[in-house]
């Protein structure tokens, strides 16, 4: 009934909307790579989280002990703060759901800045618009930005998140319904769930009077759903994107594993031209089909070259290593069994290895349709995506951080256990890779 009512709809989960809590305590335990920059040597994985302040340690530790008084757990304080919050969370988190931000085509983007921007000014923290340039009208729906800050200075640690939702199989997905502990509704958790479990994680981080080394910056974009061009990438190219960061966390879903990389995409859509001619005329005419079969075979040497290459980053199961050329996802043409076919199409889907370049691989497939060109072959393309690979090695400061902050959230890694937590690339674009173009360390994690 669940699954019928809401077809694919992305659903929050959590006990008694804990586990809104949890991400959140999981994010506001992040703050404390801030302090210093330095991460002191990988601890035990029992060690109290408040032996990563380097700087001014023992006051913060005895401000610490004294705000944890008898409590065993530093993330307690965190979490009761947040626990008595989660009315108020499911609730930001329900007006979020109902505005309808389908993407594509990117519906509701003001509608939607507007209500966050006035809620986190409401909540009492710094928030900057940031409108492409060039944006029209006042009434125009414009897809803008919002970036919300809390500390002070230059150092910045990011939360990141977007605000548009694939689109809905029925309307009644953006009427989110509460049932138990479970909030149902489009975008729920992919990812406005995250956008609240991020926001609340800053204010608890205030809040609780931590003190911070900086900033933390909770950026929030429209786009992601169709690659991030008029977010994120608009962004990283007007050079808006990640100024004085340390590291980027992503509260994308991810079931609970941690995402360190994510590959890169280009797919595009062939079209090879032929002439048409009734078939007891075929002679008249040239057919489109078996030219796009030698376009294929050409791009078929292609695969066999490049899907000999493997990544070394650390895969599930499910995945293989090796780098993917995809043909024919979608195919079609001619008009009729006893017709010779005019024009005939088929998509590539390239996915690139974090360690492969976009634009190198980009260019040997185009390069390998060029060739049919060359060899008589009239084709035609269109870019139907693209974006970069991006990856961020476990050892980067940011992922020391990454390793100790999730040790602290109770049900997200095993206690006390010096085992990793799963790290995997995911096979999406994702915003991921235009924050990796300022090599700024990204991890994304989310229930
Ligand atoms: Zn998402």
């Amino acid at each position: 009934m669940r699954r019928n009512l809401i077809g694919q709809v992305s659903m929050l989960r959590h006990r008694d909307i804990r586990n809104l809590s949890f991400r959140a305590v999981k994010i506001a335990s992040f703050q404390r790579v801030l302090p210093g920059g330095q991460l002191k040597p990988w601890q035990p994985a029992w060690a109290p989280i408040w032996c990563l302040f380097p700087l001014g340690g023992p006051r913060r530790m005895a401000w610490m002990k004294d705000k944890l008084r008898a409590e065993s757990s530093p993330h307690i304080a965190f979490h009761d703060w947040l626990s008595e919050r989660k009315e108020e969370m499911a609730a930001l988190l329900a007006e979020l759901v109902a505005i309808p931000t389908e993407n594509p085509p990117g519906n509701n983007c003001r509608a939607c800045t507007d209500f966050l921007e006035q809620r986190i000014r409401e909540l009492g923290l710094e928030c900057k618009r940031i409108v492409p340039a060039g944006a029209g009208s006042a009434g125009e729906d414009v897809p803008a930005s919002l970036l919300a800050s809390y500390g002070s200075g230059e150092r910045r640690l990011y939360f990141h998140g977007h605000y548009d939702v694939v689109p809905a199989q029925s309307v009644e997905q953006f009427r989110p319904m509460r049932k138990e502990n479970f909030l149902f509704g489009r975008g729920s958790c992919d990812m406005k769930g995250g956008i609240v479990a991020m926001l609340y994680a800053m204010l608890a981080i205030r809040e609780c009077g931590v003190e911070l080394n900086g900033r933390i910056g909770l950026m929030l974009v429209p786009d992601e759903e169709t690659g991030g061009q008029r977010g994120s990438g608009r962004l990283a190219r007007e050079g808006l994107l990640g100024q004085g960061g340390v590291g980027m966390l992503l509260a994308e879903p991810t079931s609970g594993v941690v995402w360190n990389a994510n590959r890169g995409a280009i797919s595009l859509r062939v079209r090879v031209l032929g002439k048409s001619a009734h078939v007891g005329l075929q002679h008249q005419g040239t057919n489109a089909f078996e030219r796009m079969h030698r376009v294929v075979e050409r791009l078929q040497e292609l695969k066999r070259e490049v899907e000999q290459r493997n990544t070394r980053c650390a895969v599930g199961a499910e995945q293989r290593r090796n780098s993917i050329l995809m043909l024919g996802g979608q195919s079609g043409g001619g008009t009729n069994f006893n017709v010779v076919p005019e024009e005939c199409w088929f998509t590539v889907d390239r996915r690139i290895n974090p360690e492969e370049n976009l634009a190198e691989e980009k260019a040997r497939l185009l390069g390998a349709l060029e060739e049919c060109r060359e060899m008589g072959i009239p084709l035609e393309w269109e870019v139907l995506q693209e974006g970069g690979s991006a990856a961020s090695g476990e050892d980067e400061a940011l992922g020391m951080g990454r390793r100790l902050a999730l040790n602290c959230v109770p049900g997200c890694w095993k206690r006390g256990s010096m085992q990793k937590p799963e790290c995997l690339p995911t096979p999406m674009v994702r915003d991921c890779s235009q924050w990796r173009m300022d090599r700024t360390s990204t991890w994304t994690c989310g229930r």
